[in-house]
């Protein structure tokens, strides 16, 4: 507890106020974890769920933001910062983040729930919470930060005939568009369809590999929108149609990720 405790109070400074995947995004992403738990992670998960569907807590990060003393604990773990190279190494996030990142607090989730069994039932529920939004959140493109661009996407831009920032373009827009109808449970069906190997081969490693692989994948769709202060650029549904399958893709990944962190901590 106080191990935890001590983690929270490195509060920081600029929270960063970030909605990334937005509801469907965010809960597809937990539904396909929830559905690759191993049955021991499973139970000991849902011990302190009482039985709560994962994706319940998807949303909780956003959701107390601005709320003390979340704003503080919580701040910086919604986005991560890789280098020119797409590799994100500990000197390198601490060298350029702006507060905190979220592979160094999944990298501390892991030491600290080592013995989660000995932590209180409510430090264990509220990790559980922040890993279920964190690993979602750094697959999230424009929550991928680099230290030579500035693509978080704070401008506006004409998407399907209505005047959005084109971050939450990325965090709603297109996963809404893609599959006109399709709500989280529909998401997770479709995307949960991979091999016993073919998860084995995304799910290697940890949080920094993960967001490494992610980060590669999307370097090149900074260039498809450019912003150059004057002119608003008009995304259609064939700007839609061509990052459908990216954004798709990171959820899918996150999604076994995510049961892949769950399953090592809380699977033995
Ligand atoms: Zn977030």
């Amino acid at each position: 507890m106080k191990r935890f405790a001590l983690i929270l109070s490195l509060a920081l400074t600029l929270p960063q106020l970030a909605f990334a995947w937005g509801y469907i995004g965010h809960k597809a992403i937990a539904e396909i974890a929830e559905r690759n738990l191993t049955p021991k992670a499973k139970a000991a998960i849902e011990r302190y769920t009482n039985g709560t569907p994962l994706h319940e807590y998807s949303l909780w990060m956003d959701e107390v933001v601005a709320t003390p003393p979340y704003n503080k604990a919580l701040a910086g773990w919604h986005a991560s910062i890789c280098d020119v190279d797409c590799t994100s190494p500990k000197i390198v996030r601490e060298r350029y983040r702006k507060s905190r990142d979220g592979v160094t607090a999944m990298e501390q989730f892991q030491l600290q729930l080592k013995d989660y069994k000995n932590l209180s039932d409510s430090t264990v529920l509220t990790a559980i919470k922040c890993i279920v939004h964190i690993v979602a959140d750094f697959h999230c493109p424009t929550h991928m930060r680099y230290v030579d661009l500035h693509n978080e996407g704070k401008y506006p831009v004409d998407f399907l005939g209505q005047r959005w920032d084109y971050h939450a373009v990325w965090d709603t827009g297109i996963v809404e568009a893609y599959h006109k109808g399709w709500d989280f449970v529909k998401y997770a069906d479709q995307l949960n369809t991979l091999s016993k190997g073919e998860i084995n081969k995304i799910t290697k490693g940890w949080a920094q590999q993960w967001f490494e692989d992610g980060s590669r994948a999307v370097r090149p769709i900074i260039y498809w929108v450019i912003n150059d202060g004057k002119n608003i650029q008009k995304l259609d549904m064939e700007f839609v149609n061509k990052c459908g399958p990216l954004a798709e893709s990171q959820m899918q990944k996150a999604g076994y990720r995510l049961a892949k962190a769950l399953n090592t901590i809380f699977g033995k």
